[in-house]
């Protein structure tokens, strides 16, 4: 027989082994606890029990009986029971995902006061305005989140009583308007649900916690997922916490920090304390926050106690962790830990150090960094110059440079997106509600809040360029423009530069320049510790990765920065970017002629001109292999387009014969689905002369370099291959034209040859294919494309949105590979290839072959390379790395 399910978790029970239980916060509680960290004692409601609630609508039976158990403990350990009239117990109702959803979901603190247990509470604290303080607290929370009060009335009453009593603080009004602002919030939840605000502790507790369950489908909270690729069906757990208070008077506060400065990985305590506060005034920036090191001269010994528990966290998580914690009158509580959110520079600083310091090891520090964050410390910075004068100064919160149009709401920031506009999204603070637009946006720049602040904490994680607490910014979201302390006004549309690494605003665009990891990594220059922490990473990765990493490259320019870059050889040299420009008279004379002598004469002409392309290319790639495809794409490509031809036609009174007779050619070449049509291996075999052509040029660049000393490595690889007789026809060409170009020099030639498998039927057949292949590339692009049935160019434009939010995909599979279609495919080919010939050589040559996780699959399917663009090679090492430890 099966245990029985276990809903509820004492604080003391759990670990950080159960996060997928117990959620992240309630496993990082646990932990603290058995750490014996000054933790609230409390209890969590499991991410299953939530996942029962969300499938049939109700908790789970045990759920009520668990959770009365764990409350009487709780009330027992505390001594106090929970709403009692008298000093009564209050807890708070914390969301916890597996994954840290910052402020997506919901929290109600307070909850067990009610119009009796408040006056118990005046007493038992001694302060009448702090009890009335967390009534109206409670009343406000409960009534938006759990009873669905629009929370803008609340604000609204909030201000009139502000504005009455002449203050902008909270702390101006007294009890008597807490009072009366708690009866008015009481009347406003009549009003608006009909319904009264609920007196019975138990009630309120258990409606707390389903509201926390639905929290997790909530529009912000269904956003984020979707953005951080989090399964929709994880749910959230619930904690139950016994209430410590911020908010009792100067010798209390409450604050978050981290162990380093998330922004830049830099050992040192890094947060904000706000004394006199409770619970999300920091996160919120409601109030200024102070820096953490004026926690120094308020408190010295809850500082130091402070200090060491971080200590403690660190040497535990062995990681960089973020905290935070209240004290109530000078006793410290810690309410939450987790491995904290860090920008790519902090995150490769951080794994060099420990590393270095011992504390983890090699392999471990390669995993605490990936390719995308690599990839973002390779864009470039500003080029400022002494000239550039900032016009605000703001908190560094998450580097980078953007640059884009100041926009000052969320939906302007989508819909400009939308358009394809950059912009730069311009709050006072954000809030979870401005989620939309920062995702759209460029860069975020608030006036309000630190490096902890909402806008700093979802911007690092979603690699943002963010700038907040801008000094002296006067945002006017109303008429649309931010004033600054020098009076410079910037109003909707401006361009606006935000430096997230200097934490300057400037106006207008700002010119750029590499950044220092970028040019360390192609010119091998720079000593930074940045620098030293990437190419630390970078090394370790190249020693433990199985997958050679090559460049998708068709200049000598592309291949010597790919090499320089770490390429190991170049896995797609495409041809047809050689046939563009003036050589485009050269391919329409070859389209257009009208005999083999014509033809033949045009592509002697191409000859030398692609010898020269190929000589170049292997000579910056020598030593190493250079995989050249023959001309894949239909050749109505290289001709101009059919209208504009007939346009040109009918409007000359003397029409241009070429372009008659170009027309012609256009119109007889005119394919419904060029994609599909004749293209590709197709192509070689149907034009005469143009395959040889190629090949010869190939040859000859080869004997080039040869003569020159050099070690020239080229494939010739065929493309679009559905079945193993084109590649046959196409091979047996092939080997005649090396052959000859051998005869005429006396230099043999034995160049390998392949194909692409870029078809269902090539995949399917490959065991036939490989008879007649030294090596397989799989072009995953046009594998999606023909396995889905899909044309990328028309679908990402029109149904691929629609599919994403539907969730019938998580990611464009042209982004990342899909692992159980087209991936399954690639597995199938590469095994029947290898079986029939034990030698073949494989590779991805599409877009996917620098994508983080489709690498991650190329390395389980056994592949011998993945080639991607040379801008990504950097990442495509590190992520090769990962895949292998
Ligand atoms: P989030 O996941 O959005 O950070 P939390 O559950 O951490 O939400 O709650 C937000 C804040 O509420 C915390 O940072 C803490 O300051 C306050 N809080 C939560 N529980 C308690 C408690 N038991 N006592 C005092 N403050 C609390
Ligand atoms: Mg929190
Ligand atoms: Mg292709």
């Amino acid at each position: 027989m099966n245990a029985p399910v276990k809903y509820v978790y004492a604080f003391a029970e759990g670990s950080r082994d159960l996060a997928g239980l117990l959620g992240g916060k309630g496993a990082g509680l646990a932990e603290m606890t058995r750490l014996g960290l000054p933790v609230p004692p409390g209890f969590t409601v499991t991410t299953e029990a939530c996942k029962v609630y969300l499938a049939t609508g109700e908790e789970p039976p045990e759920l009520a009986v668990e959770a009365a158990t764990a409350l009487a403990a709780l009330e027992r350990a505390m001594g106090r029971t929970l709403g009692a009239p008298d000093d009564p117990l209050l807890v708070s109702v914390r969301s916890g995902a597996r994954f840290s959803m910052p402020g997506m979901m919901e929290t109600i603190l307070d909850i067990g006061l009610n119009d009796r247990s408040v006056t118990g509470l005046a007493k038992a604290s001694g302060q009448e305005r702090f009890a009335w303080d967390s009534y109206r607290r409670l009343i406000q929370m409960f009534g938006h989140t759990v009873m669905g009060v629009d929370g803008d009335l609340f604000e609204q009453a909030i201000a009139a009583h502000k504005a009455r009593r002449g203050t902008t603080d909270d702390h101006g009004l007294d009890t008597g308007e807490l009072v009366e602002l708690t009866e008015e919030f009481k009347g406003l939840i009549r009003r608006e649900t009909g319904e009264d605000f609920p007196q019975d502790p138990a009630d309120q507790l258990a409606r707390a916690i389903r509201a926390v369950f639905d929290s997790w489908n909530g529009e912000r909270a269904r956003v984020y997922r979707r953005r951080e690729h989090i399964a929709e069906d994880l749910g959230t757990a619930v904690n139950v916490q016994a209430m410590v208070f911020g908010n009792l008077g100067p010798d209390s506060g409450t604050g978050v920090t981290f162990t380093r400065d998330p922004a830049t990985g830099r050992r040192g305590m890094y947060g904000d304390y706000l004394p006199d506060a409770q619970g999300e005034d920091v996160v919120a920036g409601v109030r200024d926050a102070l820096p953490l090191s004026a926690l120094k001269s308020i408190d010295p010994r809850a500082y130091v106690e402070l200090r060491d528990h971080l200590g403690t966290l660190e040497d535990h998580y062995r990681d960089l962790c973020d905290v935070e914690f209240t004290i109530e009158r000078g006793k410290l509580w810690i309410l939450q830990t987790r491995v904290g959110k860090r920008t790519a520079e902090a995150a490769f600083r951080i794994a060099h150090d420990l590393r270095v310091d011992g504390t983890i090891s090699s392999d471990e520090a390669l995993m605490r960094v990936d390719g995308t964050e690599l990839t973002r410390l390779m864009f470039p910075r500003f080029a400022t110059t002494s000239t550039d004068v900032p016009i605000a100064h703001g908190v560094p919160a998450s580097p980078g440079a953007a640059v884009g149009a100041a926009v000052f709401d969320s939906a302007e920031a989508v819909r400009r997106a939308a358009a394809g506009e950059r912009t730069v999204l311009v709050r006072r603070e954000t809030t979870p509600d401005d989620l939309p637009g920062m995702i759209a946006a460029e860069a975020v720049l608030t006036s309000r809040g630190g490096k902890t602040s909402h806008a700093a904490v979802v911007a690092r994680g979603m690699g943002k360029v963010c700038v907040c607490g801008a000094d002296g910014l006067a945002v006017d979201p109303v008429a649309r423009r931010f004033t600054t302390a020098e009076g410079v006004v910037v109003h909707e549309g401006d361009t606006v530069s935000v430096d997230g690494t200097a934490g300057t605003v400037h106006q207008g665009a700002l010119p750029l320049a590499a950044s220092e990891v970028g040019s360390a990594l192609e010119n091998g220059t720079g000593s930074g510790s940045l620098t030293r922490a990437v190419l630390g990473a970078l090394a370790h990765a190249d020693s433990v990765r199985r997958l050679q990493v090559r460049a998708n490259a068709d200049t000598p320019r592309d291949a010597a920065r790919a090499r320089a870059l770490g390429a190991q050889g170049i896995g797609l040299c495409r041809t047809e970017h050689m046939f563009l420009g003036e050589r485009r008279s050269l391919v329409e004379a070859m389209i257009l002629a009208r005999d083999d002598a014509a033809r033949e004469q045009a592509l002697a002409a191409l000859l030398p001109l692609q010898r020269a392309d190929f000589t170049g290319i292997l000579a910056a790639m020598d030593g190493l292999p250079v995989t050249i495809r023959l001309l894949d794409p239909p050749l109505h490509e290289f001709l101009p387009d059919r209208t504009e031809l007939a346009v040109r036609l009918a409007s000359r009174a003397h029409p241009d014969p070429h372009d008659r007779a170009l027309l012609h050619a256009v119109e007889r070449m005119h394919e419904q689905n060029p994609m599909l049509g004749l293209r590709g291996v197709r192509l070689g075999l149907a034009v005469p002369g143009l395959m040889a052509m190629q090949v010869r040029a190939v040859a000859e660049a080869v004997i080039r370099r040869l003569r020159d000393g050099g070690d020239p490595r080229a494939e010739i690889m065929i493309p679009l291959v559905a079945t193993v007789e084109e590649l046959r026809l196409a091979r047996t060409e092939t080997e005649r034209v090396l052959a000859e170009v051998a005869a005429q020099t006396g230099t043999p030639l034995d160049l390998p040859i392949g194909t692409m498998i870029e078809l269902p039927r090539a995949a399917l057949t490959a065991g036939r294919i490989a008879e007649a292949a030294d090596f397989f590339s799989f072009g995953t692009n046009d594998l999606t494309q023909t396995t889905w049935g899909l044309s990328r160019d028309d679908a990402e434009a029109s149904f691929f949105p629609l599919y994403l939010n539907k969730g019938v995909f998580t990611t464009s599979p042209f982004e990342t590979i899909d692992q159980e279609g087209v991936g399954r495919l690639v597995e199938l080919a590469a095994q029947a290839g290898r079986a029939v010939n034990p030698r073949l050589e494989t590779g991805v040559c599409g877009e996917h072959g620098g994508d983080p996780d489709s690498i991650h699959f190329f390395h389980r399917a056994g592949l011998d390379y993945v080639s991607c663009s040379p801008f990504r090679i950097p990442a495509a090492r590190l992520e090769a790395g990962r895949a292998a430890v």
